[in-house]
């Protein structure tokens, strides 16, 4: 059986440092997965998404190091919601059951440190889609004028 190294770490995940997680992303959000970003774990917490996703054939057994209780929601089909709210967020009262913070303001919180920690991991795609734009704008196109 083979066995999966546990979420990277983030000061603001809330799910459990020692294990891996599964994901409980709506299917939109599936179209654009964010290594590094905090989301929602199917055991309803916050935890950072991996460079690779596992693949799990239906069928195949889970491999070692996985979070019993997203594991237990997989196979359920079903992903725990959050537990009732506890405290309000620090930073913007809202309502939250993460603690001191909002998943909201974790994972701004989470992003803003990771910029802090990562050397131009997040650079790649800020300057490219302004400077094509531009070039675009300069262009005239006359079309349908031929007889
Ligand atoms: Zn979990
Ligand atoms: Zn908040």
């Amino acid at each position: 059986m083979t066995r999966v190294e546990p979420n990277s770490y983030s000061p603001y995940a809330t799910a459990a440092l020692d294990v891996r997680h599964l994901f409980a992303m709506p299917a939109w959000l599936m179209a654009s997965p964010r290594p590094g970003e905090l989301a929602q774990t199917a055991c309803g917490e916050l935890a950072v998404i991996p460079e690779a996703p596992i693949k799990i054939e239906p069928g195949e057994a889970m491999p070692e190091g996985m979070c019993g209780t997203c594991v237990k929601a997989r196979n359920a089909d079903v992903v725990v919601a959050p537990s009732a709210t506890t405290a309000d967020c620090s930073e913007c009262g809202l309502g939250t059951c993460h603690g001191p913070l909002c998943a909201l303001c974790r994972t701004d919180l989470h992003d803003q440190w990771r910029l802090n920690n990562t050397t131009g991991r997040l650079d790649e795609a800020s300057d490219a889609p302004e400077a094509a734009a531009e070039q675009e704008a300069g262009v005239v196109r006359v079309e349908g004028e031929a007889p």
